[in-house]
């Protein structure tokens, strides 16, 4: 056993303790140190090899490292999870100019092996690179964030994913079949799994939408890591094999949680349709008028309440008001009452991302509750804060067949004894559906930033 072959092993068992470590938020930045650590080891062994010409790869490493400085100082924190989005594609990108490279780098003849896994990390790098920036268009609202769907759809994608599968079984007996008989050229056949691959992305992500793109996001990640771990087979790199294997499945894990957190199953968040806007759910004029109220009615309300629980989504991450909340949650404590934070599995923009926000608040992780704990107990919680969250309190879900999230599971906060909800406006979340959680007759709308109000809120404690 090379040295470098213990250096990866190394590597390998880091990557597996840190992922451990990451499934509880009180290990987590830990386990994210040792997989970083594993990583470095791994590419310091793999460049120690001899005979590599460095220059390129300085090239490489100098203009990645620049755009990744830049952009990682300009990005908001807002925008985090789009970021994460392009970080899935780039994974893909990279993996799909691996396999293409190798194989125009490598002489003939070719093993099926071989030719199999050039196929499968082109398609499945190209599939998660365009996939992953129609996610970015979404999630940042530069393209349309709905499902878009035409008549025969899925037929259609059922023909491009058929003829593009039928081209890599021909590729792989062409070339490493040791036969004669010649369909096209190799050039030929990779400029089209390159096309087929992106069109493919671009068509699966852009008819899926609303309420289901945690899904997609969750998948994209895995087929990130499906891609890189395929480029380990083409240049013969177990750790890369290993590494991509963990991000795989790491995904794939993931994609159950969310399916299971959207009650929905993979097939039917892939070929349903799903979070089509909906206004059949809750128009405003015949649900009678949501009642306003101001941060200092809601401070008399909660400085009597015993217990309460925030309910946090997308609208305090816009809002960055994740401080102020738990500043506000010790205040509340310090007054006598209990406090919890009930976090949807799908609130936000990225799976864990209120769960990252707290965190980073210092909100004690004994703190959080599960929606399914919360949810036969609510009706005892005398105040439920929601904080910039829409989507994932929203009772048509439950209640109205006719909506497009319905069998959504949410936080039931309509159940709760009152119900404060933090946003600007009426407008709707995401999926882009009405909400009657704001016309209930226990529910007050506080209009404004949510960390404003929250701010407000603070001081009157602090003054009181
Ligand atoms: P929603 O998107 O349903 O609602 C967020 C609300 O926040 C909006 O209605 C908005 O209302 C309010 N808001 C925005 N800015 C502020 C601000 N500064 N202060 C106060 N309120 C603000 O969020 P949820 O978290 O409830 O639901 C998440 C949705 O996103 C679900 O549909 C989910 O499927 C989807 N999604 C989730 C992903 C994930 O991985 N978690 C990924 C992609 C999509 P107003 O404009 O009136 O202020």
């Amino acid at each position: 056993m090379t040295p470098t072959h213990l250096a990866y092993i190394v590597s390998a068992a880091l990557f597996a303790v840190g992922l451990k470590r990451m499934s509880s938020p009180a290990t987590a930045r830990q386990g994210n140190l040792l997989s970083a650590v594993g990583m470095l080891v791994a590419v310091v062994f793999t460049l120690a090899r001899a005979g590599l010409d460095y220059r390129w790869i300085a090239v490489g490493v100098a203009a990645g490292s620049l755009v990744g400085i830049v952009t990682a100082l300009k990005v908001q924190m807002t925008s985090m999870p789009e970021m994460v989005a392009l970080f899935n594609g780039s994974g893909g990108l990279a993996s799909l100019l691996v396999g293409w490279a190798e194989f125009n780098g490598q002489p003939g003849p070719h093993a099926v092996p071989f030719l199999v896994a050039v196929v499968l990390t082109i398609l499945i790098g190209g599939v998660t690179f365009t996939g992953s920036v129609i996610a970015w268009g979404k999630l940042s609202g530069k393209v349309y964030s709905g499902p878009v769907t035409f008549p025969g759809q899925q037929v259609v994608n059922g023909v491009f994913l058929l003829a593009v599968v039928t081209l890599g079984v021909l590729f792989c007996v062409q070339f490493g079949g040791g036969g004669t008989w010649r369909l096209m050229g190799p050039n030929t056949y990779i400029y089209l799994f390159v096309f087929g691959a992106q069109l493919l992305g671009v068509m699966a992500v852009i008819a899926i939408g609303g309420a289901d793109m945690p899904v997609v996001i969750s998948l994209l990640n895995s087929y990130s890591g499906l891609a890189a771990c395929a480029a380990g087979f083409v240049i013969d790199s177990s750790i890369l094999v290993v590494a991509g294997a963990f991000v795989g499945a790491s995904g794939l894990i993931l994609t159950s949680i969310m399916c299971k957190a959207m009650n929905r199953s993979l097939a039917n968040v892939l070929f349903g349709g799903f979070g089509v806007a909906d206004s059949s759910s809750g128009g405003g004029t015949e649900q009678g008028e949501a009642q306003a109220a101001s941060a200092q009615d809601a401070y008399y309300v909660l400085e009597a309440a015993q217990s309460i629980a925030f309910v946090p989504g997308y609208g305090m991450a816009a809002a960055q008001a994740q401080h102020a909340v738990r500043e506000l949650g010790d205040l509340l404590e310090a007054n006598g009452a209990e406090v919890q934070f009930a976090v949807h599995p799908v609130a936000g923009r990225m799976p864990g991302h209120m769960n990252v926000l707290l965190a980073e608040a210092n909100v004690s992780y004994e703190k959080f509750i599960e929606m399914d704990d919360i949810n036969p107990i609510i009706e005892s919680v005398d105040v439920c804060v929601v904080i910039g969250a829409n989507d994932v309190v929203n009772p048509a879900a439950r209640d109205d067949a006719s909506s497009s999230i319905y069998g959504m599971p949410i936080i039931e906060v309509d159940r709760a004894r009152n119900v404060f909800v933090l946003k600007r406006s009426m407008a709707s979340g995401f999926a882009g559906i009405s909400n009657p959680l704001f016309y209930k007759a226990n529910t007050k709308m506080i209009f404004g930033d949510a960390k404003a109000t929250i701010e407000t809120l603070v001081e009157e404690f602090k003054a009181s």
